[in-house]
């Protein structure tokens, strides 16, 4: 029996109900910096992650030592995480010492899988659950599948998860390069079975980026049971990021504060500065002022503009389209043109993108301005004086076309565009 051994008088500190979760940082340090990291104080596209702080960590020993001697165990699989929790210089120690607790880790699966499962078989040691999101910008989508399939046929873990996030609506936050990996990554996994899933992308807050403008009064029930990588415990991420409201340390749990109990309300003044993994988990829930319990979000996509160039925005733009998204498409391109307006620039690419997706629209009218506006800022492609032709033709208003085109391109070169119109389809769209 232990000091901690909880009594009538004294109960142990930290909560084990179901749903009730434990989660040890090991680390903040993550050697990859994907830019819809949750571990990001801002949401905004294209700024990457950094560790959110120092810290003199924890060794394995003492890790080991501190939760070996608690009198309880969680419900749920303890979770290994960072940062990247296999930078932990002790990792592999941790995870095959830890006595009587049921194990889950996630991982970006850049670590040494033969070594690291050599170290746990010879423990007889062995994860429930571990979870891992293959990250397209800082890994080849090759070299993780064969880590995830060493994994997976390692044996080390019960029920190991493989995941993507699923950023189809959020374009702000992918490149070409990120398409490029997903899709390559998702038909190797297909064709060699590894079973993977889309994760929800969990950017925003109540319909709005985090962009962490505002602390509210409210009534919370995140509980979570946040072990920072020096050992001191928290309720939310937040917290535990900024270090606020500790109930105490793990290595010196007969001095912790009792954390609440699943379920239970308690005052946060720090609403609107929540991590956006806690507050969208399901597993807690806030009550407003007037008494109305919410948990989930608003999911609004467009906020993220407001923080990205003209150029980027134009990316965006052009993700939506070939995803047949037009109205995000034209929001983005218009947004684009908008910014560029304000910092006194004019880009024709961007007026001939926006005349092509008005014109799948529908907007037949308003394609054709876009596209004459396109040609009268210096866009004078062939493929763009035969979409305004085409589409000024079919709404009537060739002549204004051509009066408006005959200013920036030479006669000779309009009339051998119309005659290529006219050699091919009748209905030729805009392309
Ligand atoms: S690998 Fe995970 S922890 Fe590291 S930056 Fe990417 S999302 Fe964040
Ligand atoms: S309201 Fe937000 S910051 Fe406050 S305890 Fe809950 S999750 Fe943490």
């Amino acid at each position: 029996m232990t000091d901690e051994q909880p009594t009538d008088d004294k109960p142990f500190p930290i909560p084990t109900p179901e749903i009730h979760v434990w989660v040890a940082y090991l680390t903040a340090r993550c050697n990859f910096a994907c830019d819809y990291c949750i571990q990001k104080p801002n949401m905004v596209p294209g700024q990457k992650r950094k560790p959110w702080g120092r810290y003199k960590e924890l060794t394995g020993r003492e890790w080991v030592d501190a939760l070996n001697a608690y009198p309880v165990r969680p419900e749920h699989p303890l979770i290994l995480t960072g940062g990247e929790p296999s930078l932990h210089k002790d990792f592999a120690f941790i995870a095959s010492h830890l006595e009587g607790y049921e194990l889950d880790m996630t991982s970006n699966l850049t670590f040494d899988i033969d070594a690291f499962a050599k170290e746990l078989r010879a423990h007889g040691k062995q994860f429930a659950t571990s979870f891992h999101t293959y990250h397209p910008g800082f890994i080849a989508p090759e070299k993780w599948l064969d880590q995830a399939e060493r994994l997976r046929d390692s044996g080390i873990v019960r029920a190991p998860v493989f995941s993507m996030v699923n950023l189809h609506r959020f374009p702000h936050f992918r490149s070409d390069e990120h398409d490029r990996n997903i899709q390559k990554l998702v038909e190797l996994a297909d064709r060699r079975g590894l079973l993977y899933q889309f994760n929800e992308f969990r950017g925003t807050h109540m319909g709005k980026a985090f962009n962490r403008d505002h602390r509210y009064q409210i009534d919370c029930t995140s509980a979570w049971v946040n072990i920072d990588p020096e050992g001191w415990i928290y309720n939310c991420q937040y917290h535990l990021t900024e270090r606020k409201n500790a109930f105490g340390n793990v290595t010196d749990i007969s001095n912790c504060k009792p954390l609440p109990k699943m379920g239970e309300f308690f005052a946060c003044s720090d609403f609107g500065y929540c991590d956006p993994c806690h507050e969208n988990s399901g597993h807690g829930a806030f009550r407003d002022r007037d008494g109305k319990v919410f948990r989930r979000t608003d999911d609004d996509a467009r906020i993220y503009l407001q923080w990205m160039e003209p150029a980027a925005i134009h990316q965006v733009a052009r993700r939506y389209f070939a995803q047949g998204d037009l109205e995000e498409s034209e929001h983005a391109l218009l947004a684009a043109i908008g910014k560029q307006r304000e910092s006194g620039t004019n880009d024709g690419e961007t007026w001939a993108d926006l005349g092509v997706t008005l014109y799948d629209s529908g907007k037949k009218k308003q394609s054709l301005a876009a596209l004459l506006h396109a040609i009268e800022s210096g866009v004078t492609r062939t493929e763009i004086v035969g979409s305004a032709l085409v589409v000024a033709q079919e709404v009537g208003m060739t002549d204004h076309a051509r009066q408006t085109i005959l200013r920036y391109v030479p006669a000779q070169i309009l009339s051998r565009t119309e005659q290529a119109i006219r050699a091919m389809e009748p209905d030729l769209a805009p392309r």
